[in-house]
């Protein structure tokens, strides 16, 4: 079932089980959990940092920026948080998406780099998704080569 929008609920951390179209907020921790909006029931990690996600709360609803996109689940959604309401964005092309990881990979590696602009994309990485230090290293003997 897909949800239409997030009500917001200040935890003090998150409960084993979420609930959809709930959006908890651990501030402590300065993260956010939810369920994908699309219904698969994956659970959506959203951290709030300067190269992670913004939230802003106006008292009755949350707004997340950039958009939410979940391309390592399988259902691939993409779509935006705002006052409370799921807002789909299109489908992004793999191009896309890379170049997106490599700002975000950019943005990171400098952290005094402008915000980000708000059409940006993040994700969720989840840890198996990430570079290994095998990845790496092919990459750097590639480079010594000149491959
Ligand atoms: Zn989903």
């Amino acid at each position: 079932m897909t949800i239409k929008s997030l009500t917001p609920q200040f935890v003090e951390s998150f409960p084993q089980k979420l609930e959809p179209g709930e959006l908890y907020l651990a501030m402590e921790f300065a993260t956010a959990a939810h369920l994908c909006a699309c219904g698969c029931g994956y659970k959506v990690i959203t951290p709030f940092s300067p190269t992670d996600w913004q939230m802003s709360f106006d008292g009755e609803t949350v707004s997340l920026k950039p958009s939410i996109g979940n391309w390592s689940f399988k259902c691939r959604s993409h779509y935006w948080v705002r006052s409370g309401r799921i807002e789909w964005a299109g489908d992004m092309s793999q191009a896309a998406i890379n170049a997106g990881r490599k700002r975000d990979a950019e943005a990171k590696a400098r952290r005094q780099s402008p915000r980000p602009v708000e059409d940006l994309v993040r994700q969720p990485v989840p840890p198996s998704q990430q570079p290994t230090e095998a990845t790496s290293l092919i990459t750097k003997i590639k480079a010594w080569l000149g491959l």
